[in-house]
């Protein structure tokens, strides 16, 4: 049995005095029981929620690392800061990361392994775009996205997530209906077995327009541990919703 875990990205939105009331409604709430939670915020808040959430149950992350350790990178994030900040989880390869600034299956392969290096949870992001789920080409994205992963990382490999997040289901409302993203879940857990002794305890959120009113037919399904979740977790009663789908699921 896994745990479920949700993770709410936040993306480039929010602001001090945004970030405090969104936290404090959550923390308002029972401590989640039977349900892992995480929120990616962005790096110049990193400080202000690693404080607000200190000695909650709610674990901190982050959007993107650097694949370098230190040195020559203006503008990047070396998981050891990220570290220094608490941060439990970082998203790695979100398509809004492939696709805005060109990140190659390569990048967020090495970006994984920083991440681990480090004792960084990465949630590792695929998923393939409308053009492709139509072209029948779903399978073959998604499986070359996590070989990339899978290859870089050996046996490092069992502390990833994973989250399925279809690219047309992004930020459009148009959520994928369970089956097919458990179809898609099924896929991604063979291949996790076909590389991890481990794949059973792993988890693979669905992320791409997730809501209160969809997330427990989504979480309902066996291999969905979990969700990813954007807009959503922008409004606190969403995304305490979506929790308790998930602590019922
Ligand atoms: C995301 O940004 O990872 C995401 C799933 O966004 P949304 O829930 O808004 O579709």
């Amino acid at each position: 049995m896994r745990t479920k875990l949700i993770v709410g990205n936040w993306k480039m939105n929010g602001n001090l005095a945004a970030n405090a009331t969104l936290l404090r409604d959550l923390l308002a709430e029972p401590t989640a029981t039977g349900c892992d939670v995480g929120v990616c915020v962005p790096v110049p808040y990193l400080a202000q929620v690693h404080a607000l959430l200190a000695g909650t149950a709610i674990e901190l992350g982050a959007q993107d690392l650097s694949a370098h350790a230190v040195g020559a990178y203006t503008g990047e994030v070396s998981a050891a800061m990220l570290k220094d900040f608490g941060v439990r989880y970082c998203l790695v390869g979100h398509s809004e990361r492939r696709q805005y600034h060109g990140e190659s299956d390569v990048l967020v392969a090495d970006k994984a392994k920083a991440a681990l290096a480090a004792g960084i949870t990465p949630i590792v992001c695929v998923g393939e775009t409308l053009a492709e789920r139509q072209a029948g080409l779903t399978q073959d994205v998604v499986k070359r996205q996590l070989a990339a992963v899978i290859h870089a990382n050996g046996h490092c490999i069992s502390e990833i997530v994973v989250a399925y997040e279809p690219v047309w289901a992004i930020g459009t409302g148009q959520v994928a209906s369970p089956e097919q993203a458990q179809a898609v879940h099924a896929l991604l857990r063979l291949q996790l077995q076909a590389a991890s002794p481990h794949a059973e305890r792993m988890k693979i959120l669905y992320g791409g327009s997730m809501n209160a009113a969809n997330a427990a037919a989504l979480l309902a399904q066996v291999d969905i541990d979990g969700g990813l979740v954007g807009g959503a977790a922008l409004k606190a009663p969403d995304f305490l919703s979506i929790i308790a789908a998930a602590q019922q699921g």
